[in-house]
Parts: structure tokens; sequence; C-alpha cells
């Protein structure tokens, strides 16, 4: 509420005689109008904690729900990074996000989390990544190989230099966690659209009034751009150029089976898995798509494997690796292989914040958007609805990434 406002009901209080009329003008008054385009897991985040707080939400998706980065995301919360500022945002999602999974039944899968590494190199990165939480209240427990398959029995490390075991992080299936928030957006009067690609803006001197679909133009006070590897197209509509890293990532997804973990782990050579809820097991080996010369235009442009057979392979390849460490994974069908691109600003932390030059106008882009999406919500909202600038993310505004459009 603006502070004017919460004086304007105060002194309406004192008064007595005027209290009824000026509670009732309050509640009645319509929130503003924000358009939100993009229905990815932060899109939907926003949205729902905007139409929580009382704006009139429309949501506007070229595809539908999760169709971008969300739906091919490993999915992992969790708070590594060796940024101390970036990591305290972290936290506070990962806090948020207890909050939202016992209100809305999320289904987060508290497990855990081992980072291990078979050599002396991989060692120093684990036990690196382990001191970034040291002197906080998270405890982070170093593993020996004993202590390793006491913890976790399902799981054969191979050769073992060094481990460590932390129990704050998490994982989930970004598909259904966005449509979850959309649910929640939609019964706080939101307005979700889709197909509805966002091809332009309304504009008047520097403020934005509308935004254009191939239905015409929805008016609003106010509009966050937060549609993933787009958001540079769109801004250019608006005269920014920003440039995002191309930063592709492939997940093989087996067939289900028992559950056997809860953990996510990161072993040696890049090796990432899960076991989701319902007992597929996710991962994959390598943080880019490998570079072949088969490859190559997947590395250079966004676009899908240009055959099935590499598809296969790949997949193939993932889940033997996996099954050489976690005998359940033995046998399993490949189920799908996903090739997603990650929205991963050049510096790689979060851009979130209002246009310089356009004063109704959020971006918020960031890798990491499944561990984020909870306290973004909640400080785009509130810096959206209340102009409350957090000091938290103050190193993660626009403009230090924009660059003038040419020509201007
Ligand atoms: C392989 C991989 C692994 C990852 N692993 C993790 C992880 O373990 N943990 C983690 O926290 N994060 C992870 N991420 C990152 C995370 O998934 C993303 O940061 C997050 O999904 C971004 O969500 P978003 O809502 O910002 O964007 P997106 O999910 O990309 O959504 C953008 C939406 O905008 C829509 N859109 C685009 N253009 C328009 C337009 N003109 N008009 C209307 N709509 C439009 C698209 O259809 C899309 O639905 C991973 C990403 C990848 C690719």
């Amino acid at each position: 509420m603006k502070r004017r406002v919460a004086l304007q009901l105060l002194s309406g209080l004192l008064l007595g005689s005027t209290t009824a009329p000026v509670l009732a003008a309050a509640r009645a008054r319509p929130g503003p109008r924000v358009g939100v385009i993009g229905a990815g897991i932060v899109g939907a985040s926003i949205a729902m904690h905007l139409a929580r707080a009382g704006a009139r939400v429309t949501v506007f998706d070229r595809t539908g729900p999760a169709a971008g980065a969300t739906r091919n995301s490993f999915a992992w919360v969790d708070p590594w990074t060796l940024d101390p500022h970036y990591q305290q945002l972290r936290l506070r999602s990962i806090a948020a996000y207890h909050g939202l999974d016992r209100q809305l039944g999320l289904g987060v899968v508290w497990g855990g989390y081992i980072d291990w590494g078979a050599s002396d190199a991989e060692a120093l990165d684990v036990r690196e990544l382990a001191r970034t939480l040291a002197h906080t209240r998270f405890a982070v427990h170093a593993l020996d190989a004993a202590g390793f398959r006491r913890l976790s029995p399902a799981i054969e490390p191979g050769p073992f230099a060094a481990a460590f075991y932390s129990p704050m992080d998490g994982h989930l299936d970004p598909v259904r966690v966005t449509g979850r928030f959309l649910d929640v957006a939609r019964r706080h009067g939101a307005d979700v659209r889709y197909p509805a690609e966002v091809t332009g803006f309304a504009t008047t001197a520097d403020r934005l009034a509308g935004v254009v679909t191939k239905d015409g133009v929805t008016h609003v006070d106010h509009v966050v751009i937060v549609a993933g590897t787009e958001t540079p197209r769109l801004l250019a509509m608006l005269g920014e150029t920003l440039v995002l890293a191309h930063a592709p990532g492939i997940l093989a997804h087996s067939a289900p089976t028992g559950v056997v973990t809860r953990m996510v782990y990161d072993g040696p050579g890049g090796l990432e898995f899960k076991q989701m809820a319902d007992g597929s097991i996710v991962g994959t080996d390598s943080e880019q798509v490998p570079n072949l010369p088969q490859h190559a235009e997947i590395r250079e442009h966004a676009m899908d494997f240009p055959t099935d057979a590499l598809r296969t392979a790949h997949g193939e390849r993932i889940l033997g690796k996996l099954a050489r460490v976690m005998p359940a994974a033995k046998g399993l069908a490949l189920e799908r292989l996903t090739l997603g691109f990650r929205v991963l600003p050049t510096d790689g932390l979060p851009i979130v914040g209002a246009l310089p030059a356009i004063g109704n106008a959020h971006v918020v882009a960031t890798h990491s958007g499944v561990t984020l999406a909870p306290i973004l919500g909640h400080l785009v909202a509130d810096e959206v609805l209340h102009r409350r600038l957090d000091p938290m993310l103050a190193p993660y505004r626009p403009g230090r990434m924009l660059q003038p459009a040419a020509g201007t």
C-alpha cells in the first residue's frame, strides 16, 4: 500500500465518522493493469505475486505456459555460486520456496545435494564451492567415500577424491510449478492468454501505453517483459539492445523406475542427475551441447536437433554414464531428450528492473530462474506496485547490460 493511502486510512480511523467510506473507497479502487509477457516459471511467479497483491494482470505467451527454457530445465533449487551477494538472493528464494510449497503444494523434493569429484582438480572445485556457505547457518558436510555410501546407498561413486552434502537443496517439476503459479494468478483475477505473441507496443512519449498482439492493443499501466531468450527481440521494439549468451543444454529423461533417491547429484566430468517424484531419472553429462561437428548449427543458433538418430545417441550415452554410478538406472529406456536454451546474461547474473528510458516497463532475464522465481516474483511485484526498490536487487539492474540501439 502506498504510504499516502496508509496515512489517509489512518487519519480516517482517527476521525471516526469518515472511516467507513474511506475504507470502502480503498477497497473498491482497482489495482493497476499490468501486462506480463512470458509465462515461464519466472513470468508465472511475477504474475501470481502481482495478482495476489491486487494488480489486474494479463499474461501473454506466444505458445503456452512453460514453453521456453522452463520446460527444458533441470530444475534444481540451489544456493550455489561463488558470488556472495548472488548467493544471498538465492538463499532468500529458497526460503520463499518453503513458504510457497507449504501453501500451494508445489511438490518440491527437498532431498539435498551431493557434489563429488574424482580427481585432485575436481576436489579443489568441490571444496571451493562448499566454502561459500562456511560461516553461515547453512551447514554443509564433507563426506569421505564411506560417508557418501552411508548417506546415499543408491549411488556407487567410483573413483573418489572429495565430496560434500548440502541438506538444503531441492528439485521440482518446472512445468507443474509454473502451472500452479498461473492457477493462483487466475484465482486472483489474472487473464492468462495463449497463444498470444506480443508483436509490438503502443507508446506515448516516454511511457508504454499498451501491448500489441494479433488481437489488437491491450491497454496497460505497466509491463513486465520476461520472455526468456526472446527478451532481446522485445526490448529492440522499445529501442534497447540486450545481448544474451547462447547457452544450449541437453537433458536425458529415462522411463520411470522405483524411487531410490531424492537427492540432486553433481558428479565427476559434469555428470548431473536427479530422480523425479514419478521415478524417472533426469541427467546430463555436460554443461553445454558437446562440441561436435554435427552440432555446429545448434551451437550457433536456437534450433532443435537435426536428426532423431543424434537425439537418441545423446540420450543413450547419458543414460549409459548414469547407469555406471546408479545401478537402478541400468537398462532403463530413454523416454525423451530435451534441448533447452538458457536465458543467460553475459555476466551470468540476473537482469531485473525498470528500463532506464521507460518508467513503466520492467525487464527480467535470468539463468537459474527456477531457483529464483519466488524471490523475483515477490520483489518485482513490490517494485511495480509500490515503487519499493529493494537493495537486494541493486547489482542486477538492467542498465549495466543495455547498449544504446544502433543510430541513437
Ligand atoms: C538445460 C537447462 C538446465 C537448467 N537448469 C536449471 C536448474 O537446475 N536450476 C535453475 O534454477 N535453473 C535452471 N535453468 C534455468 C531456468 O530453467 C530458466 O532460468 C528459467 O526457466 C527461465 O524462466 P523464464 O520464465 O524467465 O523464461 P522462459 O521459461 O524461457 O519463458 C519465456 C516465455 O516467453 C514466451 N515468449 C517469448 N517471446 C514472446 C512474445 N513475443 N510474446 C509472448 N510470449 C513470448 C515463451 O513462449 C516462453 O514461454 C536451466 C535451463 C536450461 C535450459
